[in-house]
């Protein structure tokens, strides 16, 4: 089928749905965000990328930066990483604090958020905050192949205000010495990667490296090894979706990351790369609609990790 006739279909079919989730207000800036937006990209390896609905809107990609962090950090630290996160799904919220108490301060995965606080804590190691995020935003730029990506200030702010839960994350790991640098500081590198904004165009276009093992299919560049890019998109299988990991493992077959903006990144290794965004989020905190979106493709294109 041709890929821009079925992702008009999925859309079309999926916007008639009244029942879309709910739209996080825990951060205040994030709850203006219309529950009606709906936007699909699909980024193939010979350059082009099909849109639907909403696609060219600049949303918050919350946690699906925490691809491109862990890609950063890694290629910072390398292996030295799995000293301080692990590599298991946690099977609790992404803002769940009980785990950290009986592992010691040592997060279970680079995706929960103590996990991605602790990578913030990697990438900021001998710089000044304002360098660190310049560092993750260049990055996301370099991925997306587009200088415009940028972080949105206000939905930074928001999130430094109301963020307890993840002060109190980060404060937790810093008893156990998992933290290295202030917290205050952290966390401020932390916020601002969340707060980066972008369309589902230039996400679905970031991602094209973890399907092309590590090299973006456009530029050439190589933006992490393949054995890299095979790694990042098994945790983003297993642990990506929260203790809703298993559910999109079985619903879907891809590797994928979601974030409270309702954003998701899915990737088909070899194929493309897909981007979805629709606000309204299930009881795991991630995207309804989104999800039910990326259901559909993979089933109508024959996409899965798990055989054709
Ligand atoms: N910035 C959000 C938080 O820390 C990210 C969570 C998410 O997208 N799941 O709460």
């Amino acid at each position: 089928m041709d890929l821009q006739a079925l992702v008009c279909e999925v859309h079309a079919e999926l916007d008639a749905a009244s029942e879309r989730g709910r739209v996080a207000d825990y951060i205040p800036e994030l709850g203006k965000v219309p529950g009606a937006k709906f936007g699909i990209a699909i980024a193939t390896m010979d350059g082009r990328c099909v849109t639907a609905g909403d696609a060219d809107d600049a949303f918050s990609i919350q946690s699906v930066s925490k691809v491109f962090a862990l890609a950063l950090a890694l290629g910072k630290i390398g292996d030295g990483l799995w000293k301080r996160v692990g590599r298991e799904p946690s099977g609790s919220a992404f803002n769940s604090i009980i785990q950290l108490e009986h592992e010691k301060g040592i997060p279970r995965n680079p995706f929960i958020n103590a996990g991605a606080i602790v990578v913030a804590d990697v990438i900021l190691a001998g710089h000044r905050p304002r360098e660190a995020i310049g560092e993750i935003l260049r990055f996301v730029r370099v991925a997306a192949n587009d200088e415009t990506v940028s972080i949105d200030p206000a939905v930074a702010r928001s999130e430094q205000e109301h963020g307890f839960r993840n002060a109190a994350l980060a404060n937790y790991m810093k008893a156990f010495g998992n933290i290295h640098n202030p917290v205050e500081l952290t966390l401020g590198v932390y916020f601002h990667q969340c707060a980066i904004e972008m369309s589902c165009v230039q996400l679905a276009q970031a991602g094209l490296f973890l399907a092309n093992s590590g090299r973006d299919p456009r530029t050439g560049i190589s933006v992490v090894s393949k054995e890299r890019a095979r790694r990042i998109n098994a945790l983003m299988l297993t642990c990506g979706h929260y203790d809703g990991s298993g559910d999109f493992a079985f619903k879907v077959g891809l590797p994928g990351k979601s974030g409270v903006g309702g954003g998701i990144l899915a990737v088909v290794p070899g194929k493309a790369s897909i981007a979805v965004w629709s606000p309204g989020l299930n009881a795991q905190g991630n995207s309804q609609l989104g999800t039910r979106a990326l259901e559909l493709i993979a089933q109508r294109m024959g996409w899965s990790v798990f055989g054709a």
